[in-house]
Order: structure tokens, then C-alpha cells, then sequence
């Protein structure tokens, strides 16, 4: 170090980055303003500014480098939510129907931040005793939510796919005859682990199978009948014919319910299946788990509260901002013994939780916050409201396409509905080619065009090897006036989309009706 180093001016020291008491109130006043204008004029924004990639390059002039000296937090947060609010697709939006993302809980805003200033590292009890059995209670919470038993397993994690694959090693660990941890997968003294999921299971699965060591081969993918479930018969046949190859069956994963259509898999009757084979089942759950908390769609996931393990994302029906998965395990002893290498953790005599040994992530921040404080703003009863709403929202918008001619509704199920436009010369030749490939170039086509209009926003689905649009609501914040501008935007633009495509020359498709 250099010699004019002056040690003895650390005395008083004064580090760039702190922030006086005073200076953060005034500054935090100040965001917190400006994130409540945010939400005021949400409904009057686009949902999304459709900027290409280079127009957001340019406004945040994103080749500059690095700056060599600092400049003023004031001036620096104004332009961040500047940039921010001004460039960016907002899930928040009334109109935002896209993908399976919710709306974010505005207390959960503000816990975040609360969470940031504490700073526990929730992995270790001692270094986050407090915000360990928030963590716990959390989990607790959310089982009992949603109808599985209390004293399972469980935590947050980043999302979905890791609340999938903590469940997914966790079993693989429970169901090996040898000592996996210790000895790997080689040592295994029988067939191959069989896993079973259906072909509309999520992508997490490739994943699981890849980094569990087993091998996306090792999957069996069972096929799905008419309405996207999983087909039993199918799946019991695929298990026996493993098992007389010497192979050895371990799991089946249920889905609960799939990210396109909202099909929900034959939970019960695959809960006693995996009963009688002596398999573990495992739900993902990672939207519809929580529709389990409407009493009138909770027949629909019977069989969920049998599992041996269910993934639930409240950042998808619990609105709490991201991230936040959850991974639920009946035995709670079957987490320790995938991921912890010590004995159980003791603090002063109390056997106390130490999260880094249920799951992956040794330092770990504190999810469980944002979802605690919504839980408790609005109780079961809350959650119970707008779950249902969405449903309700989601059922309405396929009733009412019935009065669009041009709009064909294609699946309704939880609060995901999903349908196409059909331009009414088509109508009665959807199925036959080269209209059938058409319709699937124009919805492609009419999708990108709703998206970049910012009017509303959806998402899609291939249903049947149909190009589908399909919306999702898990939020808060749209009413029925909005459902009813979707059937008028989507005419709309289908109306001119189809227009344009139907003029470009090299298009081969039949004639409008009205021309010949
Ligand atoms: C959303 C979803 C996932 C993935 O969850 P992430 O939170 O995006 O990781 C997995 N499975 C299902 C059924 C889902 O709905």
C-alpha cells in the first residue's frame, strides 16, 4: 500500500456510500413519492413502451463505462425511476394478462425494503433469528393456505423451477436404496431411476433430470388426453413396462396446473398410485396450488394434499413482488437429507433452523418478508377474494368472446383462458390447409402487434398445433372493464393484421369471401 496511506484518518471515518440518518429520510421520502405516482398513473400508461433494444441502449446509454467518481444519490434516484417507469412492461398494469406474473403487492414493496435494511442472511438461525421463524411461519401459513399439512417441510426459494427441483432432489435422496449423497449416482446397485411427467409438464424438469445427474433421457414423458391431463392408463403402463426392464420407478410429478391451458393432472388418482407402487409424488403447483384456497375450485387439486411435495410460487398467485417460490416437503427429514452434512442445529439447548441445510443456498436473503406482511394484510379471506375474482375475470372473458364471431375461445381452466382470431371468411375452413397455417402466422402475427400496441398485453399457447392467444390473470388490479377491452382490441387488430397479411403477395391463401 502506498506510503502516504494515512491510517489515523479512518478515526472518524467517512465512507463514500454511507448516508446520513437525515440525508436517507429526505431520499426515501423522495422514491416513496415517486413510486405512489407510479401507481397512480398506471391505468393512463402503456402497459409496455414496445422500445426496441437499441432505443433502451440509448436512453440508458448503456456503453458509457464505468464512472471513475460518484455523483449525487438525489439526482441519481430521479433518473432512475425516470428511466425505469419510462422503458419498462409493467406486470402491475390493470391490463397485463401475460405470461403466469402477478401484479406486485404494494406491501410487499415496502417490505423489501424493510427486509434490506435488516439484512438478516436467513441462512443460519443465529445471524437471522427473527427472520428464520418469520420464515417458518411463512411456510406454515402457506401450507395450511392451501390445504397440506402444517408441519411440512419447507422454504422460499427463487421461484418455481428451484421450489421444483429442491423438491426433485429431495426425493431422488428419499427414494435411492443406497447412499446417494455419499457414494453418487454410479453406485447405484439397481436400473436406472425412472422419472414420470406428463408432456405438458414445464421446462424445470430438463433441468431437474440434467443436474440430478439422471439425465433428460431418463424421463418418461406420459401422454396427455384431449384436455391436456395426464393420461393414467398411459402412465401405469409406462411404469410397468420400466419396472419388468429392471428399471427402477421413483417419481411421477403432477402438474397443478400447466402454464398453458391451466390443465390440471389426475392428482388423486395419481396420489394412489404412487401409494401402491410406493413412488413419490410431487406436485408442481407452482400457479394453481393456491386456487386450493377457494373452496369451490379446491376439488379440482384433490389429491395435492396427499403429495410427498408441492411447489407453489407466491410470486404468482400470492402478488408478492420477485422472487419467491416455495418448496413444501411432507417429511421434513427428507430435505435434510438432500441437502444438509451435519447433524441437527442446536442454539442455547433449543433445536433451532438452520435454512442452508433444506436447500441449496448457503447465504440466503430474506423472501419470506413480502409475503408474510401480505398474508397478514389481508388474511385467508383476502387471498380467497381475489383468487376467486380472477377466476371469475378469467371465465368472463371466454363468455364474452361468444359475442365476437371472429374470435374462437379454445380452453378455459383456472384463471387462464385462452382463444384465436378467426377472420369470418375462414370460419368454416379453420381446419383445412393452408388456412390452418395461416390462422397460426396471423395470430403469431396479431400477438406481437397487441404487445408492441401497449393497449393490453397477453401471451400465448399451442394448443392442438393451434397458435392460441391466451391470457392469465393473477391480478389484483384488473376489473371487468378491462376483460371487456380485450374481445374489442384483439378484433380490431385482427381486422387490419389479417388485411395486411392477406395482401402481401407471396401469400398463397384462399381469397377473402367477399372478392370471390
Ligand atoms: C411458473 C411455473 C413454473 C416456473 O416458475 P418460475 O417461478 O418462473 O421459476 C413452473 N411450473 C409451473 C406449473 C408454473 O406455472
Amino acid at each position: 500500500m502506498a506510503s502516504s496511506y494515512r491510517l489515523d484518518q479512518l478515526r472518524n471515518r467517512s465512507a463514500p456510500l454511507d448516508m446520513s440518518p437525515e440525508e436517507f429520510r429526505q431520499l426515501g421520502h423522495q422514491v416513496v413519492n415517486r413510486i405512489a405516482e407510479l401507481l397512480e398513473s398506471l391505468p393512463g400508461r402503456p402497459v409496455t413502451p414496445a422500445d426496441t433494444p437499441g432505443t433502451i441502449r440509448q436512453a440508458l446509454r448503456a456503453s458509457r463505462g464505468l464512472p471513475e467518481h460518484g455523483v449525487e444519490a438525489g439526482p441519481l434516484l430521479e433518473e432512475t425511476t425516470r428511466l425505469l417507469f419510462d422503458h419498462s412492461l409493467f406486470n402491475g398494469h390493470p391490463r397485463f394478462l401475460g405470461y403466469i406474473t402477478s401484479a406486485p403487492a404494494p406491501i410487499g414493496m415496502l417490505g423489501d425494503l424493510i427486509a434490506a435494511a435488516v439484512n438478516p442472511n436467513v441462512g443460519a438461525w443465529p445471524i437471522a433469528p427473527m427472520a428464520t421463524e418469520i420464515e417458518a411461519q411463512t411456510v406454515r401459513w402457506i401450507a395450511e393456505l392451501i390445504g397440506y399439512p402444517v408441519d411440512a417441510g419447507g422454504l422460499l426459494v427463487s421461484g418455481g423451477n428451484l421450489a421444483n427441483i429442491v423438491c426433485f432432489l429431495a426425493a431422488r435422496s428419499s427414494k435411492a436404496s443406497w447412499k446417494l449423497q455419499a457414494k453418487g449416482l454410479a453406485a447405484n446397485p439397481a436400473g436406472p431411476l425412472r422419472v414420470y411427467a406428463s408432456t405438458e409438464v414445464h421446462t424445470w424438469i430438463n433441468k431437474a433430470m440434467d443436474i440430478s445427474g439422471l439425465g433428460t433421457e431418463s424421463l418418461r414423458w406420459v401422454r396427455v388426453d384431449d384436455d391436456s391431463r395426464m393420461d393414467l392408463a398411459s402412465l401405469k403402463i409406462q411404469i410397468d413396462k420400466d419396472i419388468s426392464a429392471g428399471d427402477v420407478p421413483f417419481l411421477v410429478v403432477g402438474t397443478a396446473s400447466t402454464v398453458s391451458t391451466g390443465a390440471i393432472d389426475p392428482l388423486a388418482e395419481i396420489a394412489a398410485l404412487c401409494r401402491e407402487r410406493d413412488l413419490w409424488f410431487h406436485v408442481d403447483g407452482a400457479y394453481g396450488a393456491l386456487a386450493a384456497a377457494v373452496p369451490e375450485a379446491a376439488e379440482l387439486l384433490e389429491g395435492m394434499s396427499e403429495a410427498d411435495s408441492v411447489a407453489v410460487d407466491p410470486h404468482k398467485w400470492l402478488y408478492a413482488p420477485l422472487e419467491a417460490g416455495c418448496a413444501l416437503v411432507r417429511d421434513p427429514e427428507a430435505l435434510r437429507g438432500a441437502f444438509s452434512h451435519g447433524a441437527p442445529y442446536y442454539h442455547f439447548g433449543e433445536v433451532a433452523t438452520n435454512y442452508f441445510e433444506y436447500g441449496l443456498q448457503n447465504s440466503r436473503g430474506f423472501r419470506a418478508l413480502k409475503v408474510w406482511l401480505a398474508l397478514q394484510q389481508v388474511g385467508r379471506s383476502g387471498y380467497v377474494q381475489m383468487i376467486r375474482d380472477d377466476i371469475h375475470l378469467a371465465r368472463a372473458l371466454y363468455d364474452l368472446v361468444a359475442d365476437y364471431p371472429e374470435i374462437e375461445p379454445l380452453s378455459q381452466n383456472l384463471s387462464i383462458t385462452t382463444f384465436r382470431y378467426v377472420p369470418q371468411d375462414l370460419l368454416d375452413r379453420s381446419e383445412t390447409e393452408p388456412v390452418r397455417a395461416y390462422l397460426n402466422e396471423l395470430n403469431r402475427e396479431l400477438l406481437a402487434r397487441i404487445e408492441s400496441s401497449g393497449e393490453i398485453y397477453l401471451s400465448n399457447a399451442i394448443i392442438h398445433e393451434r397458435f392460441a392467444l391466451r391470457i392469465c390473470v393473477v391480478n389484483f388490479r384488473t376489473s371487468l372493464t378491462d376483460i371487456e377491452s380485450f374481445p374489442e382490441v384483439v378484433t380490431r387488430l385482427g381486422r387490419s393484421t389479417d388485411e395486411e397479411l392477406r395482401s402481401q403477395a407471396e401469400l398463397s391463401l384462399p381469397p377473402r369471401a367477399e372478392e370471390g
